[in-house]
């Protein structure tokens, strides 16, 4: 294990909501020893009592379900560095030290490319590694070339590219369902399965965050990534083993498989859409080209949502709908697989079979299965549901990323191919968007989003 990590971004959000308290949940569970050496950077500049005093609080607020004691020994341990993650002196005096490092890149996208740049001369230690986040580039063209700059600091393996969803309890018991059980994965196919929607639809709105959201939107922070790292686990072949090869590779034969879309799919089968001055609950919203920090001549969408087909023998013929919005009225994060309806009817019941519907909830983590059943009257149809409650996982997401860093397990980190792939699934949608040819709808803050096309099932 690698005793020694190093987060550039310290006052950022991701580090003060997501890696902080997952250190603190490693510590609690045992897995962060005395000797074990954190340090964050950036430019802010603060003395280590200070960033102590920082981390502290905020682990007070995004990390209380974590015991008292490892908040405090976080708190404690950590030591703050004033740093330019693009300047290679600043890298190499933080770097150094005994042994391989763990570099976590919690930086701006835009600065990824200028630091990975500055480390070819920083004395990055044999055996290091590298971690980043999504997005991984802004089209295939900046992720190539990202890879491209990656691989003459690292070898691949020590590249860990990151994607929380893939270890959310419910994303890897996608796997567990589908692959330990007898019933699921006979079903698992388009003779059955007539569509699968990934939806990630929130009520936040903004909330103070343009200076990252605006110009990237909903298509590249949800859907490019997060969405269609869960789409390959929904339906990628079972692989011989979990290992980060065997996974990995049956992940990008689905991203390979998706059927290229046309700029006729892209007109007819996706939205986008930015909404408009609303009310969530008790708090009014304003519109999103009239929050602060966001240039309304970008049109930044704030709702996306594009149909893929997969062009193989298991699932030619189901439709997948990947969405996301913000200022939606209701949260609703889940994979929804919808079945298709029965062959026959025994003739006489009343009421209606509903297709069965499989929904394993993201958030909160849950799972449900919506049955037919015979009501009280014994003629009578009547829906019913199974629902199974998460055990609370023993670590939350950023923990078990954290800790795969630290152990150097790869196979829930995004392998170079895998990333360059998913832009090219999307280019065409980003190309049509950019290009204003889809029309940016708008909804109000607070509804369920654009209206739909005519024809097109509201769910
Ligand atoms: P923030 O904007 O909140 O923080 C960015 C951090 O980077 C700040 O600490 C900033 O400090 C530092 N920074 C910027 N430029 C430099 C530089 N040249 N040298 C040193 N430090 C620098 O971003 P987030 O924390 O929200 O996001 C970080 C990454 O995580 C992004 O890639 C984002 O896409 C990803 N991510 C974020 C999530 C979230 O919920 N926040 C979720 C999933 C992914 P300063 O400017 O003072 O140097």
């Amino acid at each position: 294990m690698i005793n020694r990590l190093v987060v550039f971004g310290a006052t950022g959000d991701l580090n003060a909501r997501y890696l902080l308290p997952g250190l603190a949940a490693l510590r609690a569970a045992g897995h962060l020893a005395d000797g074990f050496q954190l340090t964050c950077a950036d430019r802010t500049g603060w003395s280590d009592e200070e960033f102590r005093s920082w981390t502290a609080g905020q682990l007070d607020r995004h990390g209380h379900s974590c015991p008292a004691d490892a908040r405090t020994w976080i708190a404690d341990t950590v030591r703050y560095r004033q740093a330019d993650a693009t300047d290679t002196a600043d890298l190499a005096s933080l770097i150094a030290g005994d042994g391989p490092v763990a570099l976590y890149l919690a930086l701006p996208p835009v600065v990824f490319p200028g630091t990975v740049t500055a480390l070819r001369g920083a004395d990055l230690p044999p055996g290091s590694r590298i971690v980043l986040e999504k997005p991984f580039g802004e089209d295939l063209d900046s992720a190539q070339e990202l890879n491209r700059l990656l691989s003459e600091v690292v070898p691949e393996q020590a590249v860990f590219r990151v994607d929380h969803f893939l270890a959310m309890t419910t994303v890897q018991n996608l796997l567990g369902s589908r692959l330990a059980n007898r019933v699921l994965e006979p079903l698992w196919n388009s003779a059955h399965i007539a569509e699968i929607e990934i939806v990630w639809d929130e009520s936040l709105a903004l909330e103070g965050r343009a200076g990252y959201y605006d110009g990237v939107g909903a298509l590249k922070d949800m859907v490019q990534n997060h969405l269609l790292q869960v789409l390959c686990l929904v339906a990628m072949e079972p692989p011989l083993s979990l290992g980060e090869r065997d996974l990995r590779d049956r992940k990008i034969d689905v991203l390979r498989s998706v059927r290229p879309l046309t700029e006729e799919d892209v007109l007819r089968h996706t939205r986008r859409a930015r909404y408009l001055a609303g009310r969530l609950g008790e708090r009014e919203i304003p519109a999103y080209a009239d929050e602060d920090g966001v240039d309304p001549r970008r049109r930044t969408e704030t709702f996306a949502e594009v149909e893929l087909h997969l062009e193989n023998w298991r699932w030619s013929g189901t439709t997948f709908r990947l969405r996301s919005g913000k200022a939606l009225k209701d949260d609703r994060k889940e994979v929804a697989v919808h079945f298709r309806p029965v062959p026959h009817l025994p003739f006489g019941h009343t009421g209606e079979a509903l297709p069965n519907v499989l929904r394993f909830g993201l958030d909160p983590e849950n799972m449900t299965l919506g049955l037919t059943g015979i009501g009280s009257g014994a003629r009578t149809l009547t829906p019913l549901t199974l629902t199974a409650q998460m055990e609370a996982p023993d670590l939350p997401a950023y923990g078990r990323l954290l800790l795969d860093v630290l152990h150097g397990n790869a196979a829930l980190s995004i392998r170079g191919d895998e990333a360059e792939e998913a832009w090219r699934v999307l280019a065409p949608v980003m190309s049509a968007w950019s290009g204003d040819r889809v029309p940016l709808q708008e909804y109000p803050a607070g509804s369920h989003g654009p209206a739909p096309e005519s024809g097109k099932d509201p769910r």
